[in-house]
């Protein structure tokens, strides 16, 4: 299969600026996109050819390779600059929403609200897109729950227009788009006959008015970027990769309605010390060959704090002693998880003359392995 130019794509000249890159991009995406196009396959190659278009001349490399070398620069498998082993199958949507989603941001918000998101939550209203913001947090913060102030930047309702964009005191009339209705019907036919695709009219956000001035604090967008404060409280337990979802506060939308959400996701930070392993801690604590031998109680940090710990005598190196539910609650649940503590026996490098006559004296006694002896066993594990 031939492909076509990439600037031919896009409809671009050779020495396009980034800016025009994008633009032209951003026109295709609307245009094309699969939910203004549902079930229409033309549009689906026409969104991916666009956004695969604009995968290479969007990057510096890539546009410099393919401006010399053409398609066949491209398939590189992952060397050289390439796009790589994926790319050359082609594009999924998933991973143009992915790669691309936030072409849209900046001035259209989402995806979510651009394309009339609000329709999947049954109103023909617009919704904001979410938002989503990494929260990094302590064992400690992990083990006892935390809350928590976020600074969010994001969208917010206009206070001057109220979300409508519509300078106070001015006039709506008719949007032109939809002739008041709303919502945009297309008629759609396939193999099983004809559908009728109801959409909700972009240019009014569905509410088949337009103001015939502008609100001026907002420029009719409806909505101003803004810094807010918010709190979230984080249940014990949680682990990387885990989220917290808070409706409503994500972006406004453009000309009003409902909020996106607020995805929280968590992050662990590492620990100087302890290791995490699902609801247990790890830690390694070294002792003296004398503390080993006769045994001792030992200061033990935790992630609540220090406790004592007994190290019985005659432990061997390499043990591990636990510290029952000095862990990490499970969450969700009344179980909490153990520290585990390796007991290793440090054996001394240097010796002071006083030391080493006393461990002359003990390799004299009985019981001890003979100078140039020793004990043999088979390995039991390697770790
Ligand atoms: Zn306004
Ligand atoms: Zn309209």
């Amino acid at each position: 299969m031939s492909k076509r130019d990439y600037y031919e794509v896009l409809g671009v000249s050779r020495d396009a600026s980034k800016d025009e890159i994008k633009k032209a991009y951003r026109k295709l995406a609307i245009k094309y996109h699969p939910d203004k196009n549902a079930g229409d396959k033309t549009a689906e190659t026409k969104f991916k050819e666009a956004a695969e278009a604009y995968a290479v001349l969007n990057d510096e490399n890539k546009r410099a390779q393919y401006d010399q070398f053409g398609h066949a620069g491209m398939q590189g498998g992952g060397t050289g600059g390439g796009f790589g082993g994926g790319f050359s199958g082609g594009m999924t949507m998933d991973d143009i929403f992915e790669q691309f989603g936030d072409i849209f941001g900046g001035h259209f918000g989402g995806f979510g609200d651009f394309f009339g998101g609000g329709e999947r939550h049954g109103a023909r209203q617009h919704r904001g897109s979410d938002l989503k913001i990494q929260l990094k947090l302590t064992l400690e913060e992990i083990a006892t729950g935390a809350s928590k102030k976020l600074k969010v930047r994001r969208w917010e309702t206009c206070e001057k227009c109220g979300g409508d964009g519509a300078e106070p005191g001015s006039e709506l009339r008719t949007c032109p788009t939809c002739q008041g209705m709303g919502e945009i019907r297309q008629v759609q036919r396939s193999i099983l006959g004809q559908f009728v695709n109801v959409r909700p009219c972009t240019s009014c956000g569905g509410k088949g008015r337009i103001p015939s001035t502008r609100c001026r604090a907002c420029e009719g967008e409806g909505r101003v970027k803004g810094t807010t404060a918010i709190s979230v409280n984080i249940p014990p337990g949680v682990t990387s990769g885990n989220y917290i979802t808070m409706r409503g506060e994500g972006n406004a939308p453009q000309q009003g309605g409902a909020r996106g959400d607020l995805i929280v996701l968590i992050e662990e930070a590492e620990h100087d010390i302890f290791i995490r392993d699902g609801d247990d801690i790890l830690l390694e604590v070294e002792i003296s060959i004398p503390q080993a031998v006769m045994g001792d109680q030992i200061e033990i940090p935790t992630l609540g704090g220090k406790v004592n710990m007994k190290i019985p005598a005659g432990i061997q190196s390499g043990k591990m002693l636990r510290l029952r539910n000095k862990g990490i609650p499970r969450l969700n649940s009344h179980y909490v998880g153990d520290q585990l503590v390796k007991v290793q026996v440090k054996t001394p490098e240097k010796l002071s003359r006083e030391e080493k006559e006393l461990y002359e004296t003990l390799a004299k006694l009985d019981g001890q392995p003979q100078k140039g002896s020793g004990l043999f066993r088979k390995i039991k594990s390697v770790l």
